[in-house]
Protein backbone atom coordinates (compact mmCIF):
# COMPACT_ATOMS: atom_id res chain seq x y z
CA UNK A 1 0.00 0.00 0.00
CA UNK A 2 2.85 2.32 1.31
CA UNK A 3 4.86 1.33 -1.93
CA UNK A 4 1.35 2.38 -4.36
CA UNK A 5 1.32 5.68 -2.68
CA UNK A 6 5.34 6.39 -3.14
CA UNK A 7 4.62 5.64 -7.04
CA UNK A 8 1.88 7.70 -7.20
CA UNK A 9 3.39 10.82 -5.60
CA UNK A 10 6.54 10.35 -7.56
CA UNK A 11 4.49 9.99 -11.08
CA UNK A 12 2.47 12.99 -9.70
CA UNK A 13 6.02 15.19 -9.61
CA UNK A 14 6.78 13.80 -13.03
CA UNK A 15 4.02 14.82 -14.29
CA UNK A 16 4.41 18.29 -12.93
CA UNK A 17 7.92 18.29 -13.92
CA UNK A 18 6.78 17.33 -17.56
CA UNK A 19 3.59 20.00 -17.53
CA UNK A 20 5.52 23.13 -16.01
CA UNK A 21 8.55 21.96 -18.62
CA UNK A 22 5.71 22.49 -21.53
CA UNK A 23 4.28 25.23 -20.57
CA UNK A 24 8.05 26.85 -20.44
CA UNK A 25 9.02 25.66 -23.98
CA UNK A 26 5.29 26.65 -24.79
CA UNK A 27 5.37 30.48 -23.48
CA UNK A 28 9.28 30.45 -25.54
CA UNK A 29 7.75 29.92 -29.09
CA UNK A 30 4.53 32.49 -28.47
CA UNK A 31 7.12 35.08 -27.43
CA UNK A 32 9.24 34.60 -30.57
CA UNK A 33 6.59 34.22 -32.89
CA UNK A 34 5.06 37.05 -31.43
CA UNK A 35 8.29 39.40 -31.51
CA UNK A 36 8.93 38.41 -35.39
CA UNK A 37 5.20 38.98 -36.67
CA UNK A 38 3.32 42.02 -35.69
CA UNK A 39 -0.71 41.14 -36.04
CA UNK A 40 -2.58 43.48 -38.36
CA UNK A 41 -5.98 43.24 -37.99
CA UNK A 42 -8.67 44.49 -40.85
CA UNK A 43 -12.18 44.64 -40.86
CA UNK A 44 -13.45 42.76 -44.61
CA UNK A 45 -11.17 40.24 -46.68
CA UNK A 46 -10.09 42.56 -49.52
CA UNK A 47 -8.19 44.57 -47.07
CA UNK A 48 -6.90 41.65 -45.77
CA UNK A 49 -5.29 40.91 -49.54
CA UNK A 50 -4.32 44.62 -49.35
CA UNK A 51 -2.16 43.98 -46.64
CA UNK A 52 -0.77 40.59 -47.83
CA UNK A 53 0.26 42.43 -50.89
CA UNK A 54 2.47 45.22 -49.21
CA UNK A 55 3.94 43.01 -46.49
CA UNK A 56 3.92 39.49 -47.60
CA UNK A 57 4.11 37.17 -44.84
CA UNK A 58 6.15 39.69 -42.65
CA UNK A 59 2.93 40.17 -40.54
CA UNK A 60 -0.16 37.95 -39.54
CA UNK A 61 -3.35 39.68 -40.86
CA UNK A 62 -6.44 39.42 -38.76
CA UNK A 63 -10.19 39.59 -40.20
CA UNK A 64 -12.90 40.60 -38.39
CA UNK A 65 -15.72 40.27 -40.64
CA UNK A 66 -15.77 36.35 -41.13
CA UNK A 67 -16.34 35.64 -44.98
CA UNK A 68 -19.92 35.39 -45.79
CA UNK A 69 -20.80 37.49 -42.84
CA UNK A 70 -22.40 41.32 -43.67
CA UNK A 71 -20.05 44.25 -42.57
CA UNK A 72 -23.10 46.12 -41.90
CA UNK A 73 -24.30 44.04 -38.79
CA UNK A 74 -21.57 41.52 -37.74
CA UNK A 75 -20.16 41.90 -34.49
CA UNK A 76 -16.86 40.37 -33.07
CA UNK A 77 -16.45 37.60 -31.09
CA UNK A 78 -14.40 37.52 -27.25
CA UNK A 79 -11.53 35.72 -29.73
CA UNK A 80 -11.30 38.89 -31.78
CA UNK A 81 -11.19 40.93 -29.05
CA UNK A 82 -8.38 38.66 -27.69
CA UNK A 83 -6.55 39.29 -30.96
CA UNK A 84 -7.18 43.21 -31.14
CA UNK A 85 -5.48 43.30 -28.08
CA UNK A 86 -2.23 41.89 -29.28
CA UNK A 87 -2.38 43.60 -32.74
CA UNK A 88 -0.03 46.68 -33.56
CA UNK A 89 -2.10 47.91 -36.48
CA UNK A 90 -5.61 48.23 -37.27
CA UNK A 91 -6.58 48.81 -40.62
CA UNK A 92 -9.86 50.73 -40.18
CA UNK A 93 -11.80 51.00 -43.75
CA UNK A 94 -13.35 54.48 -41.66
CA UNK A 95 -16.03 54.84 -43.93
CA UNK A 96 -18.72 54.03 -41.04
CA UNK A 97 -18.96 50.17 -40.97
CA UNK A 98 -21.03 48.85 -38.17
CA UNK A 99 -18.34 46.56 -36.55
CA UNK A 100 -15.95 49.25 -36.85
CA UNK A 101 -18.42 52.02 -34.76
CA UNK A 102 -18.67 48.60 -32.11
CA UNK A 103 -14.44 48.01 -31.85
CA UNK A 104 -13.80 52.08 -31.75
CA UNK A 105 -15.64 52.75 -28.60
CA UNK A 106 -13.58 49.53 -27.04
CA UNK A 107 -10.23 49.76 -28.70
CA UNK A 108 -8.49 52.60 -26.04
CA UNK A 109 -9.22 50.24 -23.39
CA UNK A 110 -8.17 46.93 -25.05
CA UNK A 111 -5.19 48.45 -26.51
CA UNK A 112 -4.25 52.03 -26.37
CA UNK A 113 -0.75 51.35 -28.15
CA UNK A 114 -2.15 49.96 -31.38
CA UNK A 115 -1.83 52.16 -34.45
CA UNK A 116 -5.08 53.03 -36.15
CA UNK A 117 -5.44 53.44 -39.92
CA UNK A 118 -7.80 55.31 -40.99
CA UNK A 119 -8.17 53.66 -45.00
CA UNK A 120 -10.63 56.09 -46.01
CA UNK A 121 -8.58 58.94 -45.35
CA UNK A 122 -7.94 60.76 -48.43
CA UNK A 123 -11.28 59.27 -50.52
CA UNK A 124 -14.49 61.55 -50.52
CA UNK A 125 -17.28 60.26 -49.09
CA UNK A 126 -20.43 59.95 -51.91
CA UNK A 127 -24.02 59.89 -50.63
CA UNK A 128 -26.13 56.76 -50.56
CA UNK A 129 -28.73 56.77 -52.79
CA UNK A 130 -31.60 54.49 -51.54
CA UNK A 131 -34.05 55.88 -54.82
CA UNK A 132 -32.45 55.88 -58.12
CA UNK A 133 -36.07 56.97 -59.45
CA UNK A 134 -35.32 60.48 -62.20
CA UNK A 135 -38.19 62.02 -60.13
CA UNK A 136 -37.05 61.58 -56.76
CA UNK A 137 -33.90 62.85 -56.48
CA UNK A 138 -34.14 65.98 -55.20
CA UNK A 139 -36.01 64.02 -52.68
CA UNK A 140 -33.30 64.37 -49.64
CA UNK A 141 -35.32 62.48 -47.22
CA UNK A 142 -35.06 59.33 -49.35
CA UNK A 143 -30.79 59.03 -48.99
CA UNK A 144 -29.47 56.64 -46.67
CA UNK A 145 -26.47 58.84 -45.23
CA UNK A 146 -23.01 58.25 -46.53
CA UNK A 147 -22.41 55.16 -48.53
CA UNK A 148 -19.32 53.23 -46.61
CA UNK A 149 -18.65 50.69 -49.43
CA UNK A 150 -15.14 52.73 -50.66
CA UNK A 151 -13.29 49.75 -51.83
CA UNK A 152 -15.62 48.72 -54.59
CA UNK A 153 -13.99 51.16 -56.68
CA UNK A 154 -10.17 50.46 -58.08
CA UNK A 155 -9.23 54.18 -57.67
CA UNK A 156 -10.47 54.48 -54.05
CA UNK A 157 -8.05 51.15 -53.27
CA UNK A 158 -5.25 52.77 -54.08
CA UNK A 159 -5.52 55.86 -51.66
CA UNK A 160 -6.28 52.55 -48.94
CA UNK A 161 -3.27 50.62 -50.31
CA UNK A 162 -1.15 54.16 -50.19
CA UNK A 163 -2.71 54.19 -46.58
CA UNK A 164 -2.28 50.81 -45.32
CA UNK A 165 1.51 51.23 -46.52
CA UNK A 166 2.09 54.11 -44.43
CA UNK A 167 0.90 52.55 -40.97
CA UNK A 168 3.18 48.94 -42.33
CA UNK A 169 6.16 51.43 -42.10
CA UNK A 170 4.98 52.91 -38.80
CA UNK A 171 4.80 49.88 -37.18
CA UNK A 172 7.61 47.96 -38.80
CA UNK A 173 10.16 50.00 -40.43
CA UNK A 174 12.55 47.47 -40.96
CA UNK A 175 11.03 46.46 -43.86
CA UNK A 176 9.81 49.77 -45.65
CA UNK A 177 12.22 49.04 -48.74
CA UNK A 178 10.23 45.97 -49.41
CA UNK A 179 6.96 47.09 -48.34
CA UNK A 180 7.65 50.39 -50.81
CA UNK A 181 8.74 48.02 -53.98
CA UNK A 182 5.41 45.88 -53.15
CA UNK A 183 2.66 48.43 -52.84
CA UNK A 184 4.26 50.00 -56.32
CA UNK A 185 3.86 46.95 -57.93
CA UNK A 186 0.46 46.68 -56.80
CA UNK A 187 -0.51 50.03 -57.57
CA UNK A 188 0.80 49.20 -60.81
CA UNK A 189 -2.03 45.74 -60.80
CA UNK A 190 -4.87 48.23 -60.05
CA UNK A 191 -4.03 50.75 -62.50
CA UNK A 192 -4.40 47.86 -65.33
CA UNK A 193 -7.18 46.59 -63.71
CA UNK A 194 -8.99 50.24 -64.17
CA UNK A 195 -8.03 50.34 -67.92
CA UNK A 196 -9.74 46.86 -68.19
CA UNK A 197 -12.56 47.61 -66.62
CA UNK A 198 -12.93 50.68 -68.33
CA UNK A 199 -12.24 48.84 -71.39
CA UNK A 200 -14.63 46.55 -70.26
CA UNK A 201 -17.66 49.13 -69.86
CA UNK A 202 -16.83 51.27 -72.50
CA UNK A 203 -20.00 52.56 -74.61
CA UNK A 204 -21.57 51.88 -71.23
CA UNK A 205 -21.65 55.40 -70.35
CA UNK A 206 -24.95 55.92 -69.14
CA UNK A 207 -26.89 52.66 -68.40
CA UNK A 208 -28.02 50.89 -65.34
CA UNK A 209 -27.79 47.75 -63.21
CA UNK A 210 -29.44 46.75 -60.55
CA UNK A 211 -28.49 45.19 -57.56
CA UNK A 212 -29.92 44.70 -54.20
CA UNK A 213 -27.86 45.38 -51.89
CA UNK A 214 -26.34 48.82 -52.80
CA UNK A 215 -22.52 47.98 -52.60
CA UNK A 216 -21.34 49.23 -55.59
CA UNK A 217 -21.65 53.01 -55.92
CA UNK A 218 -18.48 54.38 -55.90
CA UNK A 219 -18.33 51.62 -58.91
CA UNK A 220 -20.60 52.83 -60.84
CA UNK A 221 -19.77 56.71 -60.10
CA UNK A 222 -16.36 55.68 -61.22
CA UNK A 223 -17.40 54.37 -64.54
CA UNK A 224 -20.09 56.64 -65.51
CA UNK A 225 -22.74 53.79 -64.79
CA UNK A 226 -26.23 53.76 -62.41
CA UNK A 227 -27.18 51.68 -59.36
CA UNK A 228 -30.54 50.97 -58.89
CA UNK A 229 -31.16 49.46 -55.47
CA UNK A 230 -33.63 46.98 -53.78
CA UNK A 231 -32.89 47.04 -50.88
CA UNK A 232 -33.63 50.59 -48.94
CA UNK A 233 -31.41 51.73 -45.99
CA UNK A 234 -31.01 48.10 -45.22
CA UNK A 235 -34.49 46.76 -45.19
CA UNK A 236 -36.79 44.86 -47.28
CA UNK A 237 -38.73 46.92 -50.06
CA UNK A 238 -42.24 47.25 -49.02
CA UNK A 239 -44.90 45.94 -51.57
CA UNK A 240 -45.52 49.56 -53.28
CA UNK A 241 -41.30 49.61 -53.62
CA UNK A 242 -41.11 46.57 -55.26
CA UNK A 243 -43.87 47.54 -57.85
CA UNK A 244 -42.09 51.03 -58.37
CA UNK A 245 -38.92 49.01 -59.15
CA UNK A 246 -39.91 46.46 -61.37
CA UNK A 247 -41.75 49.46 -63.53
CA UNK A 248 -38.33 50.73 -63.47
CA UNK A 249 -36.72 47.85 -64.75
CA UNK A 250 -39.21 47.37 -67.35
CA UNK A 251 -39.23 51.05 -68.30
CA UNK A 252 -35.16 50.52 -68.53
CA UNK A 253 -35.25 46.98 -69.90
CA UNK A 254 -33.52 45.44 -66.85
CA UNK A 255 -32.87 41.84 -67.61
CA UNK A 256 -30.96 40.80 -64.48
CA UNK A 257 -30.78 41.96 -60.89
CA UNK A 258 -26.91 41.28 -58.71
CA UNK A 259 -27.48 39.93 -55.37
CA UNK A 260 -24.66 38.96 -53.22
CA UNK A 261 -24.75 36.15 -50.49
CA UNK A 262 -25.55 36.89 -46.87
CA UNK A 263 -28.26 38.81 -47.99
CA UNK A 264 -31.90 37.93 -48.39
CA UNK A 265 -32.40 36.69 -52.40
CA UNK A 266 -36.75 36.24 -51.70
CA UNK A 267 -37.56 39.74 -53.48
CA UNK A 268 -34.63 40.16 -55.64
CA UNK A 269 -35.82 36.32 -56.98
CA UNK A 270 -39.78 38.03 -56.88
CA UNK A 271 -38.04 40.77 -59.36
CA UNK A 272 -36.52 38.65 -61.37
CA UNK A 273 -39.11 36.63 -62.24
CA UNK A 274 -41.54 40.14 -62.59
CA UNK A 275 -39.43 41.23 -64.94
CA UNK A 276 -38.88 37.88 -66.80
CA UNK A 277 -34.75 38.37 -66.16
CA UNK A 278 -32.63 36.36 -64.02
CA UNK A 279 -30.56 37.13 -60.50
CA UNK A 280 -27.17 36.87 -60.54
CA UNK A 281 -24.72 36.61 -57.68
CA UNK A 282 -21.58 39.12 -57.19
CA UNK A 283 -19.17 39.70 -54.58
CA UNK A 284 -18.53 42.82 -53.20
CA UNK A 285 -16.00 41.34 -50.51
CA UNK A 286 -14.02 38.78 -52.56
CA UNK A 287 -10.58 38.23 -51.05
CA UNK A 288 -8.85 38.07 -54.25
CA UNK A 289 -9.52 41.71 -55.04
CA UNK A 290 -8.19 42.19 -58.74
CA UNK A 291 -9.77 38.63 -60.57
CA UNK A 292 -12.42 39.67 -58.83
CA UNK A 293 -13.73 43.19 -59.42
CA UNK A 294 -12.39 42.05 -63.42
CA UNK A 295 -15.49 39.16 -63.48
CA UNK A 296 -17.47 41.46 -61.90
CA UNK A 297 -17.26 44.00 -64.48
CA UNK A 298 -18.17 41.67 -67.02
CA UNK A 299 -21.11 40.46 -65.37
CA UNK A 300 -22.20 44.10 -64.87
CA UNK A 301 -21.48 44.76 -69.36
CA UNK A 302 -23.97 42.07 -69.51
CA UNK A 303 -26.68 43.39 -67.20
CA UNK A 304 -26.22 46.87 -67.85
CA UNK A 305 -29.63 48.28 -69.77
ZN1 LIG B 1 -22.79 46.61 -47.83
Amino acid sequence: MKSKIMILMMLLSVCIVLTSGCTDTQDDSDTASDSDKKIVVVSILPQAEFVEKIAGDNVEVVIMVPPGASPHSYEPTPSQLTDLSNAGMYAMVGSGITIEDVLMEKITDLNPDMLVVDCSEGITLIEMVAHSHDEEEHDHEEEGGLDPHIWTSPDNVEIMVENIYQGLVEVDPDNQETYLANKNAYLAELDELDEQIQTTLEGKEGSSFMVYHPAWGYFANHYGITQVAVEIEGKEPSVQDMQDIIDEANEEGIKVIFVQSGFSTVSAEAIASEIDGEAVEVDPLAKDYIDNLAKVAEAFEKGLA
